[in-house]
């Protein structure tokens, strides 16, 4: 049983407003995420998207051995030729503030799958035997096969495909906690 009291706590001292607690059994893992990640994404290759992550049956099976988690949401507005990169570091290292926070409470499985690529450093050798902050580093919930759009829409949250720009823009992550 988790202390939601004290998760909740530390979530929103972050900043964090909106998030759902959820089963990760629930999340919808998908072999046509890794498809699209593989073809189509420009980051395809970074040190923590794949190939660098397990397979979709390993993330899947992953996932299983949870029965507690979070899906945080955040929004902020963006043009696709002026990525907000500050903002978007910014809430990385909330999140990771989160984890850890969260791990020192004694959860010792927290693990963080971030809301963007990992794009800690200027330069990624693309590799996780030669990441340049292996401490930080973390996947995105895309590059684990998550399936986004149905797993925040099944937990009752809002995501849209962005049809304009510049736009408000959706992005999530998902915290595991046991
Ligand atoms: S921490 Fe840096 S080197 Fe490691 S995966 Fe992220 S961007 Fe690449």
């Amino acid at each position: 049983m988790q202390n939601e009291a004290a998760i909740d706590k530390i979530i929103t001292s972050k900043g964090f407003s909106e998030y759902k607690w959820i089963n990760p059994k629930d999340i919808v893992v998908a072999q046509w995420v890794r498809v699209k990640c593989t073809f189509g994404c420009n980051d395809y290759g970074l040190g923590a998207c794949p190939p660098n992550t397990p397979t979709v049956d390993d993330c899947g099976r992953f996932f299983n051995e949870y029965d507690t988690g979070l899906i945080i949401r955040m929004e902020t507005t963006a043009d696709k030729d002026a990525y907000p990169a500050n903002w978007s570091l910014e809430m990385t290292n909330k999140l990771l503030e989160v984890e850890r926070e969260i791990f020192l409470k004694g959860y010792y499985k927290a693990f963080l799958l971030n809301q963007s690529c990992c794009s800690l450093c200027e330069e990624c050798p693309g590799n996780r035997l030669e990441c340049l902050d292996k401490s930080r580093s973390r996947p995105s919930p895309e590059s684990f096969a998550v399936d986004v759009y149905q797993t925040v829409r099944n937990a009752g949250l809002k995501i849209e495909v962005v049809s304009e720009n510049p736009s408000e823009i959706t992005r999530i992550a998902i915290l595991l906690i046991e």
